[in-house]
């Protein structure tokens, strides 16, 4: 067929490099929960750009803020201040409790920009010997795509053919508290961890890790630093995951719905005590807290709060689970989640399911080979998820 959706991917294909493989769809609309393809065709949204969409698409307010702040001034680099940046400082340490934040543009950025400051940390405050800081992450992590962070994956399709790599890293098992004691040594500067693993399939560690994990960093004066990328501002039912065990991490890494899926920004948020180890010349970027990005996270950050958003996830995402549990194939294996952060295992290929779910209407990606994850908007109502249910409910 050559309708417009076709030949639109046709175009895309023949001179883009190889590196997704995307649904066969075209969003070219969108609004709250749903996208629009150029035939006029429906879909629910229950991937939300990897949590970036927390607040749905196109949300009013956010696009307001962008419209208003774009008549204004959209870059300054950080060679002279602007309005905007104190303002998003001022919110996003008191969602933190941080009291020192360092702006990017990309989640793998924000990881880079912790790992030099726990780097550097280790070297100014904790006083470790020159170029001996040790990192410990875990097996199945996924904290972004540049060299050094696809330095310590565990995944051979993240690293295959991309040596040679950043040392200083030791990977533990997920959630193994022994593990983590055996691995910290008095050079390791910092224990990085997903609170939650999205990409690895919403796995999630044993209760009470997160909490013995931060215990055993703070006896060691190890740094705990959390990647809440894709955790974050709600998406599993609380504030930020480490919420789930009460746990304060040292440092909090964040992106993706801190641009309310509107535009990218991302940040690192410590005490100065840690972050204060950059002096002006030691890290940047250009776009990096620019007025634009900013102007769109105060008003992403506002709704957040004024929404209610993280307590809807909270309720909805139970809710959502308990129809999901209701299904009761052989097929499935296990349904698990927090918040509206859910992944539905299946006892094979979850591709063939996304793409009978988008012929009916929902879109949705497989993570891991055999896990659907369901992480619709925030926004979403109880109502529309009745109405994926009834359809999910089919391919069973
Ligand atoms: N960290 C986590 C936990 C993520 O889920 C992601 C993206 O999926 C990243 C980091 C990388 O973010 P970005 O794609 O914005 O570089």
């Amino acid at each position: 067929t050559s309708n417009a959706s076709s030949r639109i991917i046709a175009q895309t294909e023949r001179l883009g490099a190889r590196n997704y493989h995307p649904l066969p769809i075209v969003v070219s609309k969108a609004e709250g929960v749903w996208v629009e393809d150029p035939e006029g065709n429906r879909f629910m949204d229950m991937l939300s750009a990897y949590s970036a969409l927390n607040h749905g698409h196109r949300h009013p307010r956010i696009i307001a803020a962008l419209k208003e702040q774009a008549d204004k001034v959209t870059l300054t680099s950080r060679a002279f201040h602007n309005d905007r940046l104190g303002i998003f400082y001022e919110k996003l340490s008191t969602m933190t409790g941080k009291n020192m934040i360092l702006p990017m543009n990309t989640g793998a950025e924000a990881v880079e920009t912790a790992l030099k400051a726990v780097r550097r940390w280790a070297y100014n405050v904790k006083r470790v010997p020159a170029d001996q800081a040790e990192i410990i992450v875990c097996e199945g992590n996924f904290h972004g795509r540049t060299i050094t962070v696809t330095s310590f994956s565990s995944s051979d399709e993240y690293k295959a053919g991309f040596g040679p790599f950043t040392p200083g890293f030791r990977v533990i098992p997920y959630g193994d508290i022994e593990a983590l004691r055996a691995a910290i040594t008095p050079n390791t500067a910092a224990f990085l961890v997903e609170p939650i693993q999205g990409e690895a399939g919403i796995i999630m560690p044993p209760a009470g890790f997160l909490k013995e994990a931060a215990e055993l960093c703070r006896q060691h004066r190890v740094l705990f630093v959390a990647d809440e990328i894709q955790t974050g501002f709600g998406r599993t039912g609380k504030r930020f995951a480490c919420d789930w065990e009460d746990v304060t991490p040292d440092m909090y890494i964040l992106g993706k719905a801190l641009g309310g899926g509107v535009f990218p920004i991302s940040a690192v948020a410590a005490d100065a005590a840690i972050l204060g180890v950059f002096e002006p010349g030691s890290h940047g970027s250009t776009f990096g807290g620019n007025p634009l990005a900013c102007a769109v996270a105060i008003a992403a950050l506002d709704v957040l709060e004024d929404e209610g958003l993280i307590n809807r996830s909270e309720e909805l995402g139970t809710y959502f689970i308990g129809l999901l549990r209701g299904i009761g194939s052989p097929a499935v294996k296990d349904i698990r989640g927090r918040g509206l952060f859910i992944g539905l295992e299946l006892d094979g290929e979850a591709r063939p399911y996304c793409e009978k779910l988008k012929e009916l209407g929902i879109l949705c990606k497989e993570t891991h080979a055999t896990t659907i994850r369901f992480a619709p908007p925030l926004t979403i109502t109880k109502e529309q998820l009745d109405w994926a249910f009834a359809r999910i409910k089919l391919l069973f």
